[in-house]
């Protein structure tokens, strides 16, 4: 380290003494964001980068550039030899880094070589990094490394936005402190039993990982009991507040003990996520993580501009000319996931859906199918596919324009996983172009565009893949020796009896396996011209406009200038209004973690003064509705009913 500015101060740490090898731990006085690029610090550290380890056996830390001020002390992480695995040198203990070998992690993520340092001190901490970059280990490691196996109340409490995430981070708890003795993490969510819970919780639990809502259940009702909590992460946080749980995390917060660690990560900072890292963090460290084009996670993307009624032809094409192993397709709501999948299933395609109205068993099969490649496409709407960590996705197409910027980053985050590149498509009406920049903005990169392709390149691709199959089909035959055989025996009698050549006995097979499909496409093209006559198969909801409105839920049925309910959907009444400045944020959040459906899936929300009416899918089951009678929301009861009954 250079210069006198490089004072030194020993590590602070709340709880209980250092680990052996973070207590020799030294830091800078400067206190300044870590921005990351790749495995490359650029930005300052105030610890993790500027600390000398003891422990010799990691990584770090060569000055490139003199301090002059705080902000322009640049330092590259360098690795050095690895003699033990590189988290030892985090301090973690023996059976964390057990649990760490058993499921294969050998080198930390940069989030987590950011990160784990500092929450092992027992630090507050704000990160921004998208999906896939090793978040849960961020947090997750350090927090088992600092939990008292004496306590009996739980110590961490972990926030997620949807039951799907909460499942995800305990199980990876679970396997972190697969080799700790007596670890308990219990995930408890909307939906699932709450006597069940409750009996959990009795028998001692060290580590909570829930839903806001039914976590502020628990909590009101005095069956969690907080009061020694030592952590607080809030994951996904942009997630929590899109989905309009913001008021619940802050009322959680303010239960919470006054010494306690706050951790927040979130893929994007939104003013508000902003607001309750300065209101309710303390000196926290931040990390932010950039994601650059060459760090592994690469995504092509590129954008057609199709008018409404052409999309779904579009679509087929694109499939065609572009279709890779695994595709995700985004549209906005469940009537269109289905027109999409039908239409897709009629072309031959293996397709599944993934919206609101799939129960959760059925969409961890689903998920399932499509991570062993049973199926190949998937069509989802925005809420469904949340969380999805599927590696094999090599194509999503956003069949409907997301929301907004953030949306697009996940959504195109479902590709380029585990170090694979990904290709992402974006159609686009021609009203919908001028929405293209802000999204660029958010990907902080260009998106191409690119032409829906013509018969020439999808006859190519066509021609292409026959002659793949074909060398395929030779190199490792299907069938059976005997099969095979006999195969052989009918060639031969045709041949014979037709005194053909093998050439024309071979071209007859292949036309056979053409199935009587057309092998070429013909006609003329007329891509990008209005086609008169042409069927309207999509009822052109990908045309309306949407300005910047970032509240989904609220328009919905009124451009169809309709009253009652759409015909798969039921009108519900709930008790709460205006008066309790209530938002369809968080009438949709509330009920999409209480029964499980898709924020997407609830339909058309009207607030008025003291009660508010909501649309959701026919046919709740009975245990859901009074699971939802019960939902508190602004702290009053929902007590839904059905409207006409
Ligand atoms: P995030 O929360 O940032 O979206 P996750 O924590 O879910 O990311 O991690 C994404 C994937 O990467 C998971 O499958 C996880 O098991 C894996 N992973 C995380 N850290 C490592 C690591 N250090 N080495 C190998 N795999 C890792
Ligand atoms: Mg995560």
């Amino acid at each position: 380290m250079s210069k006198g500015k490089a004072a030194r101060v020993q590590g602070t740490h709340s709880h209980g003494p250092l680990p052996a090898c973070v207590e020799g731990f030294t830091r800078l006085q400067h206190s300044v964001t870590q921005i990351i690029d790749g495995s490359t610090l650029i930005g300052a550290a105030d610890s993790q980068a500027a600390i000398e380890q003891p422990c010799q056996d990691t990584v770090l830390s060569s000055v490139v550039a003199p301090p002059e001020d705080d902000l322009t002390i640049a330092l590259s992480v360098t690795e050095t030899s690895v003699p033990v695995s590189a988290f030892a040198a985090f301090g973690l203990r023996r059976e964390l880094l057990d649990g760490l070998a058993a499921i294969g992690f050998e080198e930390p993520s940069p989030i987590q070589k950011a990160a784990i340092p500092e929450l092992m001190l027992g630090r507050d901490l704000v990160g921004q990094a998208q999906t896939g970059t090793g978040k849960t280990a961020a947090f997750g490691l350090p927090l088992l490394e600092r939990l008292d196996a004496g306590q009996r109340t739980p110590q961490v409490l972990v926030l997620t936005p949807t039951r799907e995430l909460a499942m995800q981070v305990a199980e990876a708890f679970n396997s972190y402190a697969a080799c700790m003795k007596g670890v308990k993490v219990l995930p408890i969510y909307g939906g699932a039993d709450f006597r069940d819970q409750i009996q959990h919780l009795r028998r001692g639990v060290q580590i909570v990982v829930g839903t806001p809502g039914r976590v502020m259940d628990h909590m009101r009702q005095g069956t969690l009991d907080l009061s020694g909590l030592r952590s607080l992460v809030l994951d996904e946080a942009d997630e929590m507040l899109r989905m309009g749980f913001i008021d619940d995390v802050k009322w959680v917060l303010e239960q919470l003990p006054a010494e306690r660690q706050v951790v927040l990560f979130s893929a994007t900072m939104p003013s508000e996520i902003r607001r309750i890292s300065q209101n309710y963090l303390k000196d926290p460290a931040e990390v932010t993580i950039r994601q650059k084009a060459a760090d592994g996670r690469r995504i092509r993307q590129r954008h057609l501009v199709v008018n409404g009624p052409q999309k779904l032809e579009a679509l087929e094409r694109v499939l065609e000319a572009e279709g890779s192993e695994g595709v995700i397709i985004f549209a906005r709501t469940k009537a269109i996931t289905l027109t999409v999948a039908e239409s897709l299933e009629q072309h031959g395609y293996d397709v599944a859906v993934l919206n609101g109205d799939v129960p959760q068993t059925q969409r961890e099969r689903t998920i399932e199918r499509l991570r062993d490649g049973r199926v190949n496409v998937l069509v989802a709407t925005d809420v469904a596919a949340r969380g999805l960590d599927v590696d094999r996705i090599g194509l999503v197409i956003n069949y409907d324009i997301p929301f907004d910027g953030e949306a697009y980053v996940h959504r195109i985050g479902r590709t380029g996983r585990a170090g694979r590149s990904g290709e992402a498509i974006l159609f686009l009406t021609p009203r919908e172009r001028r929405f293209l920049g802000g999204l660029e903005r958010a990907v902080n990169q260009p998106i191409e565009v690119m032409e829906v392709p013509g018969n020439a390149s999808i006859n190519q691709h066509r021609l292409d893949r026959l002659r793949q199959k074909l060398t395929t089909a030779l190199q490792q035959p299907v069938c059976n020796p005997e099969e095979r055989a006999l195969l052989a025996e009918i060639l031969q009698r045709v041949a014979q009896e037709q005194s053909c050549s093998p050439d024309q006995l071979a071209l007859a097979a292949l036309e056979l396996g053409l199935g009587g499909k057309p092998l070429l496409l013909q006609g003329e093209e007329r891509w990008g011209q209005s086609r008169p006559g042409a069927p309207t198969r999509d009822r052109d909801r990908g045309d309306r406009e949407r300005g910047g409105d970032r509240r989904p839920f609220n328009d919905r049925g009124q451009e169809r200038g309709e009253d009652g309910p759409e015909d798969n959907m039921e009108r519900f009444r709930i008790e709460v209004g205006w008066r309790d400045r209530v938002k369809p944020g968080n009438i949709v959040g509330a009920i999409a973690n209480e029964s499980g459906l898709a924020g997407r899936s609830i339909g058309k929300i009207r607030i008025f003064d003291a009660h508010s009416t909501v649309d959701l899918p026919k046919g709740m089951p009975d245990d859901v509705f009074a699971d939802l009678r019960r939902l508190r929301v602004m702290n009053k009861e929902l007590q839904i009913s059905r409207l006409g009954s």
